[in-house]
């Protein structure tokens, strides 16, 4: 079980020098804490008090100096009382200048006074665990704090506002109605009365079915705006990759962020494109040295290019295609890929090495719509590629409909409520099946539900939920 009953502290606040920081102390000996770190006498609950943190040394050295505390910092403290603070505990939130010193120094003193440093995610679990958000709302927390778009912040946000929560809580409704009549139809089996017929409760599982689809229906797109994408360049050293990295990361400069599983040696920059986080991955400037670090250089690339979403395969359209080229042509063939034809403000040399002029649609069977004219120097057919990029990876997809759902874990439970659904319909029609099979299938949908928004999800899996968010989150 998580420990609830003791006070925790942490830097709520990114670590570095900044002009404010702020320290968050929540359980059940707060105030007795903060009273020990701060000057004024109480805190009125819900209001800013302008007051100074002082630094406790401990008794002994106190008794043995007889001096004063000395003061630390000016501070602002607000107090939000049990249960309407962030977390349901007592609460309060010590404001002040941003310095890691005065931070650190601050979370020291609670700590001597019998704080504990709190756990990555321990506020926001706790404020699960007293039921002030649920796990899909508590996971939205998370999503919006790491958002590289305005878009990705908008879909968390809503699902922190308790959009998909609503969704699943009507779904389970649903549900829970029909398990209702079928119990009572089995707990009074005498009197011959059935408050669900078989084909009445067939119906109503395929409207739990098709309220299920619909939620799912955007899950495809909610999964990329959720955990962006990864889009590889490649192409031979020389086409201009670098350069189309810089114009594109230059152009949509985000949030920088490091995608897991590529090496610090691929550059990488996450770009907004049509509010996607595309993760630009650039495989160039390898080659150019001496052999080793070239052909690893080479295989991280290829590394790369295998877990891409997309790639952009960049030819020099004032050259002749190489053996390169052609190589990389035929292995991203079956891959999602766009080839860009560079250098587009030069005079077309982009012929078969016999010199017959290449024919980039037939001779490298690429589709018409798939090659994109540019020229990174001259920055032309920039914008035609970026929404060539966002129709590769959705399509005619708006994206203005935000999707409800976004999360890995919510679709796939979803997927599998959906599963026992099927099940139960098959069971519903089926003559003289037992409504016994009906219910367990019902009631395993049911637990998919409860998991998703926690009502029973165990105590593994909030660990690996919370354990991604940040100390003092
Ligand atoms: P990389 O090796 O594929 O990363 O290629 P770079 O981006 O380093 O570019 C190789 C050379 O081509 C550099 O001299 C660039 O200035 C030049 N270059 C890149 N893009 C263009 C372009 O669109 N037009 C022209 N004329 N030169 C370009």
């Amino acid at each position: 079980m998580f420990a609830t009953d003791d006070t925790i502290v942490a830097i709520a606040t990114p670590p570095g020098r900044g002009a404010l920081g702020v320290v968050r102390l929540s359980g059940s000996r707060t105030t007795e804490i903060a009273g020990t770190l701060l000057a004024c006498a109480t805190l009125e609950p819900r209001h800013a008090t302008f007051t100074r943190v002082v630094r406790r040394p401990d008794s002994a050295e106190r008794s043995n100096t007889g001096e004063a505390d000395p003061a630390l910092d000016e501070v602002v403290a607000t107090y939000f009382p049990a249960p309407h603070s962030y977390t349901g505990d007592d609460l309060v939130e010590i404001t002040a200048h941003g310095s890691p010193v005065i931070l650190q120094t601050i979370v020291r003193s609670a700590i001597a006074s019998g704080a504990r440093l709190a756990e990555p995610g321990e506020f926001t679990l706790r404020a699960f665990l007293n039921g002030r958000r649920d796990l899909v709302q508590s996971e939205a927390v998370a999503d919006l704090i790491d958002a590289a778009t305005p878009l990705q912040a908008r879909v968390a946000f809503d699902q922190l506002d308790g959009t998909l929560t609503e969704r699943i809580e009507a779904i389970d409704a649903q549900l829970f109605d029909l398990i209702a009549r079928l119990e009572a139809s089995l707990d009074f089996p005498d009197e011959g009365f059935h408050f669900v017929e078989p084909s009445r409760a067939a119906g109503d599982v395929g409207e739990v079915i098709a309220a299920i689809d619909a939620l799912l229906a955007g899950a495809r797109k909610g999964r990329l705006i959720r955990e962006g994408v990864c889009v590889v360049i490649a192409g031979r050293p020389n086409a201009g990759k670098s350069s189309l990295f810089n114009k594109l990361a230059g152009a949509d400069r985000a949030i920088v962020t490091a995608i897991p599983g590529t090496t610090r040696d691929l550059v990488t920059e996450t770009i907004d494109v049509a509010g996607l986080a595309v993760t630009l991955v650039d495989t160039a400037g390898w080659r150019e040295t001496n052999d080793v670090v070239e052909s690893e250089g080479v295989s991280r690339g290829e590394r790369a290019r295998a877990v891409a979403d997309l790639i952009l395969l960049v030819l020099d359209r004032s050259e002749p295609l190489t053996a390169d080229d052609r190589r990389l042509l035929d292995q991203t063939a079956s891959m999602s890929r766009i080839v860009v034809l560079n250098k587009a403000d030069l005079k077309v040399g982009l012929h078969d090495d016999d010199g017959a002029p290449a024919s980039v649609g037939a001779d490298l069977q690429v589709g018409a719509g798939d090659a994109i004219v540019v020229s990174a120097r001259c920055d032309q057919g920039i914008d035609r590629l970026r929404d060539a990029i966002a129709f590769a990876l959705i399509g005619d997809e708006s994206l203005r409909d935000e999707p409800s759902i976004s999360n890995e874990r919510h679709i796939t439970l979803l997927e599998n409520c959906r599963a026992s659904l099927c099940a139960a319909r098959a069971a519903a029609v089926q003559e003289n099946a037992p409504e016994e099979f009906l219910l367990a299938d019902l009631q395993a949908a049911r637990a998919d539900l409860d998991e998703i928004v926690g009502r029973r999800t165990s105590e593994d899996v909030l660990k690996h939920i919370f354990e991604r968010f940040c100390i003092g989150k």
